[in-house]
């Protein structure tokens, strides 16, 4: 009796999944295992199949649907499994894979492999930043630099248990696309790291709207790389950087909703001209906002 009710349960949640989130998402089928004989209990798979929205690329957020009670590993890393039972992850810019998720249920784990596919990132040149962001930093800019790197890594780091993400995600700012996820940078001819974010080339005003619901998590009006500098966790360990602002227009603390005006575009920090630099992470894994917009869209 026990086991029809579990499986009660699950035929339940993925009712509850489908009418709620992205289309493509389907539910797990629970194995009832426990009524095989011994000698099936060896052969079936405890969890038949692991369901994930988006795709298994380099730079890629991932929702995955399981049991809420599973305890779920994402390549080494502990995923907290929300009460629908999703769970939200990412590939790096240089994941080679195959990535290994592990499921564990009723104290039993199980694993689950995924190859990744590799991208190639274009080099794009950048000249005429302020020289001052490409020489070597002074002892004094160093310590600047990382005391701010710090409070963006603290940003990142909750855990704070919203679905926000979980209603997808809109443009924060429609415009031309100047720069995208990946590139290897070249700034003034000196090579630095790679460009993480979104270019969208807008005049310094334009207002910037969040791409989905969260709380802001940071407000810093003068970074020294990336100028006005807005953080908003969206759940769940996924948040968006906006960065290069001229104005940022929410309090640390404040609960937005998805369209709510957040900033103005500015060509603050290392920038050569006024755009908004739009950036999504998972925790600290740099994820492409491309790649969310193209798989996880808001429902209109
Ligand atoms: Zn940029």
């Amino acid at each position: 009796m026990i086991l029809l009710k579990v499986d009660r349960v699950g035929a339940m949640l993925k009712r509850r999944v489908v009418d709620k989130v992205f289309a493509p998402i389907k539910a797990i089928t629970v194995v009832p295992y426990q009524l095989c004989l011994s000698f099936l209990l060896l052969l079936a798979p405890m969890v038949e199949a692991l369901e994930f929205t988006g795709v298994w690329q380099q730079g890629a957020m991932l929702v995955g649907q399981t049991l809420p009670s599973d305890r779920v590993v994402f390549d080494g890393r502990s995923v907290t499994v929300t009460p629908s039972g999703h769970f939200v992850a990412g590939l790096g810019r240089d994941v080679k894979g195959p990535v290994i998720v592990k499921v564990v249920r009723d104290g039993e784990s199980q694993q689950f492999s995924y190859p990744v596919a590799q991208r190639s990132y274009n080099v794009q040149r950048v000249n005429g930043v302020p020289q001052r962001t490409v020489s070597s930093p002074s002892a004094k800019v160093l310590t600047r630099i990382r005391s701010e790197g710090k409070l963006v890594r603290q940003a990142r780091a909750d855990n704070d248990l919203r679905v926000d993400f979980l209603d997808g995600f809109i443009k924060p700012l429609e415009g031309p696309i100047t720069g995208v996820y990946g590139s290897q940078r070249v700034y003034n001819g000196t090579p630095k790291n790679p460009h993480y974010g979104l270019d969208i080339a807008r005049p310094t005003g334009t207002v910037v709207t969040a791409p989905a619901a969260g709380v802001v998590k940071l407000v810093h009006d003068d970074m020294y790389y990336s100028g006005g500098t807005l953080i908003v966790d969206h759940g769940y360990g996924l948040s968006s950087t906006f960065i290069h602002l001229s104005k940022i227009l929410v309090k640390p603390g404040v609960r937005v909703n998805a369209g709510d005006a957040l900033a103005e575009v500015g060509a603050t920090g290392r920038a050569t001209g006024p755009h908004l630099d739009w950036r999504v992470n998972w925790f600290n894994v740099r994820l492409d906002p491309a790649l969310v917009l193209k798989y996880f869209p808001a429902k209109p």
